[in-house]
């Protein structure tokens, strides 16, 4: 026994709920000045952490919320493999590389063994990417031509916020052609009210985040080519298919939507939603090597050897690359193609339930596009809103985003339901009772208020 009680015999306390941090609140404005045992903090946000919701539950995301054990090794191994380190972690800048080539071949790219692309933190990066590359092409031709250059515009439907970031952040002007009627996605027939000599490029969504549709790539391709006819305008295409770019090859391969049709460009997705890796991954590629322009590629040469480096990041971790090129090989086309197959008929089967659960007009019943579902209310007094049944769901543990569609169809509210690898049949089944559960709740106790607003975001 010490005269003087020091923080080491603090930390020996057996039980750690009785060391003195644990009769206190964590510092939340200022760093502590001690140290302190690592088992003592780990513990501490252990329980910080049980706050938040369970992934596995969190129906609303898009993302990976389960992972094979491996995975988790290989996390670890990599915890220290900078990606931009070329040099240095020579073995993981090469398999980035194969991941690139990978995936050109699985979205049909002419030139899949040389042309170029690259991992990103997601989808959100990669889009900057693929959007910069074209706004730089569009200016370049514009330029050579004695045209004006100040006014580039990106033609889409409902998309990501990520675009919305791209349109403020680079100073190009977004025209998002609206919802109308019962449209669930861009209308390819409206193209031509929205295009001009200034648009830099058409983005269609395979997979629109709202709705979860694939939107019609082939048909806007076409309207393009029209609009070329009658106008002399050769607009490119660059695909937004962060869920669909994983999806859509494995279990609807006739579907043209990637570089088959020669007016895509490029094509970015999250290599952490239905890639199937763990969070911090996304890929863009290129058709061709020349649809990247030269001059948006910086070399590094302050690491040791002289590499090209095409992100906004700088330092990132090599993981998530690393495990994206384990599901390649582990999972083969046919792994993928049967846990997408698996995700796809548990969200049908989920939404034929629902469908007869009686207040539920079905929106989108998993069938065609992404493994998800969606619905809205029928009219009539069923005695709650779809934000009070997100809230009520919340009891239970389960996330499920409601919010209203954009465009002009603002006053129809959705919910929506995302199946990934790891949400399964059992659990859908048990979400099902709970979902008809709620139902009967709000028939004996009718909530008077209705449109509580809800913070689910969408994924
Ligand atoms: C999720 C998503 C994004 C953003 O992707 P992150 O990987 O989360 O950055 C962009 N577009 C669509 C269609 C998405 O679903």
């Amino acid at each position: 026994m010490g005269l003087h009680f020091t923080n080491k015999e603090n930390t020996e306390n057996e039980n750690i709920y009785e060391e003195a941090l644990s009769q206190t609140q964590l510092p939340k404005y200022s760093l502590p000045k001690q140290s302190q045992s690592p088992e003592l903090i780990a513990q501490l946000l252990k329980d910080e952490l049980l706050m938040d919701g369970n992934a596995r539950q969190n129906l609303a995301t898009f993302c990976s919320t389960w992972m094979e054990p491996s995975v988790h090794d290989l996390m670890d191994v990599c915890i220290d493999k900078n990606m931009i380190d070329k040099d240095e972690y020579p073995q993981t800048a090469e398999i980035e590389a194969r991941c690139v080539h990978i995936l050109a071949k699985l979205w049909n790219s002419p030139e899949s063994d040389t042309t170029v692309g690259c991992s990103t933190t997601g989808s959100s990066e990669a889009a900057m990417l693929g959007g910069l590359a074209m706004k730089w092409r569009w200016r370049t031709k514009r330029k050579a031509l004695g045209q004006s250059t100040d006014k580039p515009n990106i033609v889409c439907g409902p998309v990501q916020i990520c675009w919305h970031k791209f349109a403020r952040y680079f100073d190009v002007e977004m025209r998002e052609i609206p919802l109308d009627g019962d449209e669930v996605c861009m209308n390819p027939d409206k193209l031509s009210e929205y295009v001009d000599e200034n648009t830099i490029g058409v983005i269609p969504t395979l997979g629109v985040t709202y709705t979860c549709v694939f939107e019609p790539v082939e048909t806007i391709s076409k309207k393009l080519d029209d609009i070329q006819d009658e106008t002399g305008l050769d607009i490119p295409i660059h695909v937004d298919g962060a869920s669909g770019g994983f999806i859509a090859p494995f279990v609807n391969p006739d579907l043209k939507w990637d570089f088959r049709l020669p007016r895509v460009v490029s094509i970015n997705s999250s290599g952490h939603k239905y890639g199937l890796a763990p969070l911090g991954v996304g890929w863009v590629v290129w058709r061709d090597k020349q649809h990247l322009p030269e001059d948006l590629v910086f070399s590094v040469d302050y690491l040791g050897g002289n590499m090209p480096t095409f992100a906004l990041n700088f330092s990132r971790p090599g993981g998530q690359i690393v495990a994206q090129y384990y599901n390649f090989l582990r999972l083969g086309f046919d792994g993928y193609k049967g846990i997408q197959t698996t995700c796809l008929k548990t969200a049908q089967w989920l939404a034929d339930e629902i469908a007869k659960i009686g207040p539920f007009d079905l929106f989108y019943d998993g069938r065609g596009g992404l493994p998800a579902l969606s619905y809205c209310l029928k009219e009539g007094d069923w005695g709650f809103s779809l934000y009070d049944l997100s809230d009520r769901m919340r009891m239970r543990g389960w996330q499920i985003a409601s919010y209203p569609l954009p465009g002009n169809r603002q006053d129809t509210v959705i919910q929506r339901i995302m199946i990934r690898h790891g949400v399964s049949k059992d659990m859908v089944a048990l979400l099902l009772e709970d979902l008809k559960q709620c139902v009967n709740y709000f028939k004996q106790y009718p909530q008077t208020h209705s449109g509580a607003t809800s913070s689910f975001h969408h994924g």
